[in-house]
């Protein structure tokens, strides 16, 4: 884990400059790891708020300030605050949430490889995000026994290399952009060496919630690789697109990358059509296709955020009627077992 430390200014204008103005590691060093500092940047009293301390210890409270800037000052109702903040709902317990929801156990071949779906195999390479989504599935993930080390990277790209009809390695995690970048140079050089490896995927929270980390030493790693990137970003609603968000998908896009966005149906978030339709709008302004719209994955603590499957068509149905094909996100779930997500059907 990178070590959050004690957010130690209490910010204005003047430091939130300097602030943005640090390296991505730094930026991410000085994100909000404590509920006071938050609510006191938010001008909110916690007396106000149904925090939970018993849900932080289970799953600390993690924001970077790019994202905690997009939260609109005082108000508790804030789609984005509610995706970030350790609350008492989390204790309370909902039949058929669990703590391995997507069945990721029982198809770790070794360790850090997930290998469920025909063609694509999914390594973890670290369990280390930038932001804690209290939504998260893999909240309850023993990352310790299973994200990939030095050692066992090397035993993944050869159970890669030994199989030809993988044809895609996702990274994902954690969050695979919060490796350094000597890392991640280290592991795509390795990976670019598999000539039947068309493409590495990487899903990332980072370009959302930390658009630092879009350097261009991470462009060139990408670029030198000789493989198609396919890069799938995470964002639930249009107000996490900040300006900063804007530049590095910018960027991106005018890099060639291929870009999609993978979105949570979250209760209080984004369960109404008016903001999906604002998210698939700002999103493909920027280059990014809407890929996905998922149903929550029931994993203890998340029960709160959960959206019925048929308010989920519902949502859809009103998409389609006010976007063009292209820009309506498929509805899809994870069924433990399965051979595939599962679209889910909407007529
Ligand atoms: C979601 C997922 C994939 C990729 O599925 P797509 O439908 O191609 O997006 C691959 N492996 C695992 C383990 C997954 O959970
Ligand atoms: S960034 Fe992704 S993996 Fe990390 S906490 Fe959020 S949802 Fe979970």
């Amino acid at each position: 884990m990178i070590e959050t430390l004690n957010n130690p200014f209490m910010l204005n204008s003047l430091n939130e400059t300097a602030h943005f103005n640090k390296n991505w590691q730094q930026q991410l060093a000085e994100a909000f790891s404590s509920i006071d500092d938050l609510c006191k940047y938010l001008h909110l009293e916690i007396k106000d708020l149904p925090v939970s301390l018993a849900a932080a210890s289970n799953f600390p409270l993690r924001v970077p300030l790019s994202f905690a800037a997009s939260i609109k000052k005082g108000d508790i109702n804030d789609p984005l605050l509610r995706q970030i903040l350790p609350i008492n709902d989390e204790l309370q317990l909902y039949p058929g949430f669990s703590s391995d929801p997507v069945g990721d156990l029982p198809s770790a071949i070794q360790t850090g490889v997930l290998h469920k779906y025909h063609g694509r195999t999914l390594l973890i390479n670290t369990g280390s995000c930038a932001i804690n989504c209290r939504y998260c599935f893999r909240r309850n993930f023993p990352y310790g026994e299973l994200q990939l080390n030095k050692h066992s990277e090397n035993a993944s790209i050869e159970y890669i290399a030994k199989q030809p009809e993988i044809t895609e390695v996702i990274l994902s995690g954690g969050d695979p952009l919060t490796l350094s970048d000597t890392r991640l140079n280290t592991l795509i050089q390795k990976l670019s060496t598999i000539n039947h490896l068309k493409r590495i995927r990487i899903h990332s929270r980072l370009p959302i919630v930390l658009p630092a980390r879009i350097t261009q030493e991470l462009i060139n790693t990408l670029h030198d690789c000789g493989k198609q990137i396919v890069l799938i970003v995470h964002c639930n609603h249009a107000n996490e697109i900040n300006t900063r968000v804007k530049t590095a998908l910018i960027q991106l896009k005018s890099e060639g990358f291929t870009l999609f966005n993978q979105a949570v149906l979250l209760k209080g978030v984004n369960d109404n059509a008016e903001v999906l339709c604002k998210l698939s709008e700002e999103l493909f302004e920027l280059g990014v296709i809407p890929y996905y719209l998922h149903l929550l994955d029931k994993a203890s603590g998340t029960g709160h955020f959960e959206v019925p499957e048929a308010t989920g068509i519902a949502l859809i149905k009103a998409l389609q009627i006010r976007l063009p094909g292209y820009l309506v996100p498929k509805l899809v779930k994870e069924q433990a077992g399965e051979k595939s997500k599962q679209l889910i059907n909407i007529n």
